[in-house]
């Protein structure tokens, strides 16, 4: 979701929002991270971290509230924002409460997509009442492994069967519910079949496979640069793209398309929040760690928990119209290259090596081009 490409002037506001930014009031999606988790998962090198206290979280969340009453502030009172997305992180480790009454005059329930990513432990009847009862209509709960061993080694403190509980109880109270899975990861056990069967039986109407990447600053990424590990422990990228294949076979079986190089879902049910992001629109990133995309202006949200500070940077025209063109390589709508004749040769020589295919001037990944696609993207930027 964030992916910029940025070569102005860094500017920190010390307001949550960017005081100075202009075109708030015409922006349909709002997304906001939530940077706390019970710990740190070992594969885990997004914005987050462990130990928080719930006074800190409490303060984060007040924060928050105040500038989302600020957006709204600034905006006509009928115009609704069409995707809300809380990710994180692990957003119901806060009381959301404030945030559903300060969303509220933002939000037409039948016609917004409100998404929170869930744990399956925080998965209980309480939270899922309050989630509902908050104009919630669609949650990402992150399994991220069928495999128990593996997930233990990953830190997730709950079993397989912990999280196939905590779906169908999800299933109950919310129609669009889907999971994440990470593919790759050290030891796993591919030859998983009944656990397959049954994962073919929870009713899924999305599910997102990512390839394990080794970050630095994960701390599976530590344990190799200090030799704790080794490299060659940590399945190559083939493996892993066999296993995302895997994934992708039993989900095509099961009646979900893939829409987008990681993401599948049954038809109707594809996240209208991501697809906005690859489409190109704008949207308004709150919190530490979030970014956003306005107009010229990107955002992201740095500086440590409460008091983040936004900083703004400015692009170019000509930049901005690529990032907004480029990312709908990663979705089945493909990029159109009309407007874009300097990449034209480029994709072509992609078409040649089936990576692509060509109708008139759109050109899509192939199922082989799904496996590079960030070196086509690469080589366009
Ligand atoms: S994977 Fe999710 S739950 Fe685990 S540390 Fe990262 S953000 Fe937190």
């Amino acid at each position: 979701m964030d992916e910029h490409m940025s070569d102005g002037l860094g500017v920190t506001d010390t307001s949550a929002i960017g005081s100075e930014l202009s075109g708030l009031e015409g922006v349909r999606n709002l997304y906001i991270h939530f940077p706390f988790c019970r710990s740190k998962c070992t594969y885990c090198a997004l914005h987050s971290r462990a130990g928080s206290s719930a006074d800190e979280r409490a303060r984060y969340v007040a924060r928050i509230a105040e500038a989302i009453r600020e957006i709204a502030r600034r905006r006509a009172p009928s115009h609704f924002l069409s995707t809300v997305y809380f990710g994180g992180g692990t957003p119901a480790l806060c009381d959301l409460a404030p945030l559903f009454d300060a969303l509220a005059p933002l939000i037409s329930p039948a016609e917004c997509e409100f998404t929170v990513e869930l744990n399956p432990l925080d998965v209980s009847s309480d939270t899922l009442a309050a989630l509902k009862g908050g104009g919630v209509n669609r949650v990402s709960m992150g399994v991220q492994s069928l495999d128990d061993h593996v997930l233990a080694k990953m830190g997730r403190g709950y079993t397989f069967h912990d999280a196939e509980r905590a779906f169908y109880l999800l299933k109950e109270s919310f129609e669009n519910a889907g999971v994440d899975f990470i593919a790759g990861y050290p030891g796993e056990e591919v030859a998983l079949s009944p656990r397959y069967a049954r994962l073919a039986k929870w009713g899924l109407a999305h599910c997102s496979v990512y390839s394990l990447i080794l970050e630095e600053n994960s701390i599976l990424g530590r344990r190799v640069k200090s030799g704790i590990m080794k490299e060659d422990d940590i399945p190559g990228d083939d493996e892993a793209l066999n296993r995302v294949a895997l994934m992708a076979r039993l989900l095509s079986n099961i009646g979900l398309e893939r829409y987008e190089i990681s993401s599948h879902a049954v038809p109707g049910f594809e996240c209208r929040h991501n697809l906005a992001v690859w489409r190109g629109e704008d949207y308004i990133g709150l919190g530490d760690g979030a970014y956003g995309r306005i107009g010229l202006k990107r955002t992201i949200g740095m500086g440590g928990g409460v008091d983040w500070k936004c900083q703004t940077e400015t692009v170019t025209y000509e930049a901005d119209r690529k990032e907004r063109s480029l990312f709908r390589l990663r979705t089945r709508e493909g990029i159109d290259a009309s407007a874009f004749p300097q990449w034209t040769a480029t994709l072509d020589k992609f078409t040649d090596e089936a990576l692509l295919e060509k109708t008139g001037t759109v050109y899509r990944l192939t199922e082989r081009g799904t496996e590079v696609c960030d070196t086509i993207l690469s080589e366009l930027v």
